[in-house]
């Protein structure tokens, strides 16, 4: 029987062709693959601008200079995703705020941060900030797929004078009450390393409607040239966080099927989702009503409390079933504890949902019989 993996890219000759296209060019980067990457994605999300960078790290990263947030600033985000989030605001000295989550959804919960807001001194964390410091931005992300409750934080952010900054890199296709996920806030970003949606290899891309920024944007990831500037002329202190030619390529033929893939997706999650309805203790992921499109990222299950995730984690490694915890809070980062005092118990639900959730392998080209094997053998071993 192959292998079941985490994650598999969804790749037809059509990507093969392209990339191989490229080749056959002298030009690697810095050419019209990527503007025409840029195009497609706007057309696609209605977007003004769309800046397609090296990672989904990068792109937020850009996100928070356009936003100027800097040393000190406090950003309200959540504990609950993958380390970049947070990363980007220690990059720039800024602090994150941390509220706790949607114990349905894992998402940010717009109640805690109306909270924050208004007895911001509650949320800051022992050590690592000032006081004094000016909230500037929400970071929510759309975890797993699933739209933050975005609503409720646009009118926070208006009353606040806030940006927002989506991370939508897990949510690529995902809709909010019918608008497109990375298009709710001031700025959205997306990501295309290889076990997301669509992938470019490594990869990544900003939306936003406002041009000053996108000018901005564009120039800090071509190592600070802006507009009229000359190959060595550089008006900031800029970065390369530039696509390449040949990611660009693969990145605009996988876009080009996203409506052939994310419904792929989604008969994964209906198969894990059927199959996993009888398996005591076995909890699938909560989709609420305002997400009138889900978007796949990633097939996530939460145990009941009396089972030992870690030992059943270690057991289904052992049966040949790829497994992982997602996510290992960021809090409890060693370097997140050094630089903020953290503890465990700072953010329950966040803790909570980390040590009691497994990912389970996913992707679009994954058999039912594989779905099969990995939900007999999680029941097997549960029992
Ligand atoms: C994948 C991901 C990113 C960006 O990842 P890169 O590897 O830098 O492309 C950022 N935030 C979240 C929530 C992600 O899942």
């Amino acid at each position: 029987m192959p292998k079941i993996t985490m994650s598999s890219p969804d790749l037809t000759d059509a990507e093969r062709q392209a990339v191989a296209d490229v080749m056959n060019t002298p030009m690697l980067s810095m050419g019209h693959y990527v503007k025409d990457f840029e195009q497609a994605f706007c057309d696609l999300t209605g977007a003004k601008h769309a800046i397609a960078v090296n990672s989904g790290t990068a792109g937020l990263h850009l996100c928070v200079r356009a936003a100027g947030i800097g040393a000190g600033d406090l950003v309200i985000t959540t504990p609950f995703s993958f380390v970049a989030s947070s990363n980007v605001l220690l990059f720039e000295n800024a602090v994150p705020l941390y509220v706790d989550v949607d114990p349905k959804t894992g998402n940010i919960d717009p109640a805690q941060v109306r909270d924050a807001l208004e007895n911001t001194a509650k949320y800051l964390p022992r050590k690592g900030a000032n006081p004094d410091s000016k909230i500037k931005a929400l970071l929510p992300i759309d975890v797993f797929g699933q739209p933050a409750d975005m609503d409720p934080l646009i009118e926070l952010a208006e009353e606040y004078n806030l940006a927002i900054i989506e991370d939508s890199c897990e949510a690529l296709g995902a809709e909010y009450k019918g608008r497109p996920a990375g298009m709710l806030g001031d700025y959205g970003v997306f990501a295309f390393y290889p076990n997301k949606q669509i992938t470019t290899g490594e990869g990544g891309l900003i939306v936003t409607d406002n041009d000053e920024h996108a000018d901005y944007m564009r120039a800090m990831r071509n190592q600070g040239r802006a507009p009229g500037d000359t190959w060595l002329q550089h008006t900031h202190l800029g970065y390369n966080y530039r696509l390449d030619e040949m990611s660009s390529a693969l990145g605009a033929v996988q876009l080009s099927r996203l409506d052939e893939i994310l419904p792929k997706r989604e008969q994964v999650s209906k198969w894990y989702e059927e199959r996993l309805a009888n398996v005591p203790g076995v909890e699938t992921l909560h989709i609420e009503e305002n997400t009138t499109r889900m978007s796949w990222f990633v097939y996530v299950v939460r145990f009941a409390p009396e089972i030992d995730r870690d030992a059943l984690a270690q057991k289904l490694i052992a049966n040949g079933i790829p497994v992982r915890p997602y996510f290992a809070p960021i809090h409890l980062q060693p370097y997140m504890i050094e630089r903020f005092g953290f503890q465990r118990g700072d953010y329950p639900i966040t803790e909570d949902l980390g040590d009691r959730s497994l990912a389970l392998p996913f992707s679009g080209v994954m058999k039912e019989s594989e779905v099969e094997q990995v939900c007999q053998t999680i029941e097997k071993l549960i029992k």
